[in-house]
Parts: C-alpha cells; structure tokens; sequence
C-alpha cells in the first residue's frame, strides 16, 4: 500500500497530477477541497458551516478540516493506498498526519508564483453550463464564449489579482512550515511543475520509484 501527500500551490496542477497516480495505480485520491464541495453541494451541516465561512472571504478553520480527513481515511477503502491534497495545512496536522501513517512520501509540486499568476488569471467559467475555460491551454473557439451553449463567459469573483495574491501569501506561509517538518522525518521530493502534465507526471513517478 502507497501513502503519499502532494502539495502544491492552486494552479500548480495538484488535482490533474493526483488524478493521474491514482488512475495509474489504483489509489484514492482525496482531495480536502472536493470533500468541501460535496458538502456544500449536498446540503450537509458541515456544508452550510463550510460555505458561510467561505462567504465571509475565509479560511475553513483547522477543525473541520481535520474531521472531514479524519472521517475520510477511516473509511478503508483505500486497499492501495491513497494520494491526499489539501492536507495537512499546518505543523501541528503534519505531525499528527505522520504518527498515523506511514507516509511514502511528500511531493512538492514547485511553480513560481509569476506563473500561478500567469495561469490562474487566464481562467474563464461558463456561468450558464459551468464549463472550464483557459486562456493559454484550453481557449474557447471563438474569443469570450462557450463552445457548449454559446454563452458569454466571466472570470471567477475570486480570480482577481488582489484576491490571488493573498491566496499566494496565504500558501506560502502555511506551507512552509510543513514542507520543513516532512523533510526532517519523510522524503520530500520537489517536482518543478512548470512542463506539460504529462511530462511532470513522468518526472514524479521515477523520482517516488514507481513503474512506466
Ligand atoms: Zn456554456
């Protein structure tokens, strides 16, 4: 069974790189802001906690980030292991994280912030069917509509450059911290980020020692 935690920043392409582990090789990927979102989505108590905290332009505090991973981890049905993101925010998680399992190891994914910049503001959302847009990587085919229902499309209330910057100072010093703590007790290998998914995907798995 492989246990690993991936970090990176948001547009890093953490989800993308997980997704492609697990499919690869059978694990769980879990994810802290999908389990959000299917809160939020389902109407759960924790989901209304959730979303009035978001609301209010803040951070879901550290307990309830722990007992949705918690609740998550415990349901076993991780036979192969798993690949977790979004976890853990902070020194004292990562300690608890790692006298509870046995982690193979801490991926770093590592993309200067010019270019989280460069990509995050280049996404564009679909209001009307909720389709992703991006403007270097996946341009819609005629400028500012939907290739699905035609509909004009808008940038993300929280994708401005104010809102992200403080997304960056946020992350960085979280991460800190924790990435400090990893590589006094885990291997934390650091994967420069900035090449096509699939290339990175290549580096990760013969830096963690995984097969082609
Ligand atoms: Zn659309």
């Amino acid at each position: 069974m492989r246990k690993y935690v991936i970090m990176g920043v948001q547009g890093s392409g953490k989800g993308t790189q997980s997704q492609l582990l697990c499919e690869a090789f059978d694990m769980v990927h879990i994810s802290v802001g999908d389990m959000f979102r299917w809160h939020v989505q389902n109407h759960t108590k924790l989901g209304a906690q959730v979303k009035r905290t978001m609301a209010a332009g803040e951070l879901v505090g550290d307990d309830e980030v722990e007992s949705v991973v918690r609740g998550r981890l415990e349901q076993h049905d991780w036979n192969y292991g798993f690949v977790i993101d979004g976890f853990p925010r902070n020194a004292r998680q990562a300690e608890f994280f790692m006298e509870s399992f046995d982690i193979d190891a801490v991926i770093h994914l590592e993309i200067p912030d010019d270019e989280v910049r460069r990509r995050v503001l280049s996404r564009r959302l679909c209001p009307n069917c909720g389709m992703d847009y991006n403007l270097i990587a996946d341009r819609p085919e005629v400028d500012g509509r939907c290739d699905i229902c035609g509909h004009e499309l808008i940038t993300r209330a929280d994708d401005t450059p104010e809102a992200l910057d403080a997304r960056l100072r946020d992350y960085h010093e979280q991460t800190t911290p924790v990435l400090e703590l990893f590589a006094r007790k885990e291997h934390v290998y650091h994967v420069d980020a900035g090449p096509p998914a699939k290339e990175v995907h290549a580096t990760i798995r013969k830096l963690i020692g995984l097969p082609m």
